[in-house]
């Protein structure tokens, strides 16, 4: 029984074997969030943070010491040289744009060493569109290694194509793609193979939903530069918008070049009341990341008990947040959304329809009742209308609103019979 929520006696007793099953995969992803939150912890107090650095400033920003220094935490946390965190960055796809485009030359080339990447990156890439000053416009080409058939790396390609190449580019993780996520150990294997045919090569990772789900970050593992999104796992769901970027600090140099002005770089920028935010969700980011693991861990066991193939493997070692659920029908996965949207805690009373989306080829489904619009560290769930009618399913920012959640997607789908176990 539950209070406050209506759910079939046998859902419930489903959910309750789920989180049985559940125990070790959780035990592994507590462990891991003890060790990050004692890292952040450590790294605000090496930097010693004050309550000066959440100052506002406005205009130029000048002398705003909050802003540098939370780069200098970004730093601390990541291992790298520098970082260029910002409210700035209007979302990850832009922070990932503005280190292409800070590091990339006419008559550059950049490989993408794990297949075609996030499909908003197609048209900045230049992959779709023409004359809307895409890479591909401004004369830098572009080309990738697939993933084999089985979807595993080719390292055979990366060794073939990379001689020459700027950029080695990486995503961490899936994307909307049923390939898998690649763990530390593998993006570490994944340079090695790159530095061996092309030392110069800069390494870009794409690290979107990866922050915290491992205990080291791909630039611990030597990649040049690493791109991810605050309204993901490093704003801890307390930032209201923003990006970062960090690496070797040449390279963030070009990069603050790119999203300011060349020559001003990183030392304008007002920060419009954002530090306190910014640096209290990078604070609060491995517990809620744990949480939103958490979340997709229970969802992914209890969906295979009700008969469904999802990705990762409940049990899998995780490297980011995201799940895929093949619910193979676009009325399962709009009932689906509609149960996340019912248990999310802003806009329950909203039903998703699929829509077009700036950027997507596709018709996409999302359920997204968030306190940050757009926000995927808040439980969320999203998917292209297209084969094989999945949805990737993400965040909570605690476990238990979660569970609640994917009870009520799961209800919802059995209200109308579209639960085939059940
Ligand atoms: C979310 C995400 C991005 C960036 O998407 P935005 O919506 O622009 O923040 C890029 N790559 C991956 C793998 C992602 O998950």
């Amino acid at each position: 029984m539950m209070d406050h929520f209506t759910i079939d006696d046998r859902l419930l007793a489903l959910a309750k074997q789920a989180e049985i099953d559940c125990k070790e995969p959780f035990a592994r992803m507590d462990e891991i969030a003890a060790y990050n939150e004692e890292k952040v912890l450590a790294a605000f107090m090496e930097c010693r943070v004050s309550d000066s650095h959440f100052k506002s400033t406005t205009g130029y920003g000048y002398g705003d010491s909050g802003r540098d220094k939370l780069d200098e935490v970004y730093a601390k946390v990541f291992r790298t040289e520098d970082a260029l965190v910002r409210h700035n960055f209007v979302s990850g796809t832009h922070a990932l744009a503005v280190a292409l485009f800070g590091v990339l030359r006419t008559g550059d080339r950049m490989v993408s060493l794990t297949g075609q990447p996030y499909d908003t990156m197609e048209e900045v890439i230049g992959l779709r569109g023409e004359g809307n000053g895409s890479l591909k416009d401004y004369g830098i080409s572009y080309d990738q290694v697939d993933l084999t058939p089985e979807g595993t790396v080719d390292f055979d390609g990366i060794r073939e194509k990379c001689p020459g190449c700027k950029v080695a580019y990486i995503q961490r993780s899936r994307g909307y793609s049923l390939r898998e996520s690649l763990c530390i150990d593998e993006i570490e294997r994944i340079i090695q193979t790159v530095r061996s045919v092309n030392p110069e090569a800069i390494v870009v990772v794409d690290n979107c939903y990866g922050e915290f789900v491992e205990k080291k970050e791909p630039t611990e593992v030597g990649a040049d530069l690493m791109v991810g999104s605050l309204i993901k796992n490093a704003g801890g769901g307390i930032a209201a918008t923003g990006g970062y970027i960090a690496g070797k600090a040449k390279y963030v140099e070009l990069c603050s070049y790119r999203l300011t002005v060349v020559g001003v770089g990183k030392d304008e920028g007002c920060t419009l009341d954002q530090n306190r935010g910014m640096f209290m969700g990078f604070f609060f980011a491995p517990s809620v990341v744990c949480n939103a693991v958490k979340t997709n861990i229970f969802a992914l066991r209890l969906f295979e008990l009700l008969g469904f193939t999802s990705y990762p493997s409940y049990d899998a070692k995780r490297t980011d947040l995201i799940a895929a659920l093949v619910l193979g029908s676009g009325d399962r996965m709009l009932a689906f959304c509609q149960g996340i949207q019912q248990g999310s805690p802003v806009d329950s009373f909203v039903k998703p329809e699929a829509w077009a989306m700036p950027g997507y080829d596709d018709p996409v489904v999302m359920a997204a009742g968030a306190f940050t619009m757009g926000s995927s560290i808040e439980l969320s769930a999203d998917g292209p209308m297209r084969e094989p009618y999945a949805v990737w399913l993400q965040g909570g920012l605690t476990y238990h609103t979660g569970r609640v959640g994917i009870l009520l997607a799961a209800q919802k789908m059995l209200e109308q019979g579209l639960l085939p176990n059940l």
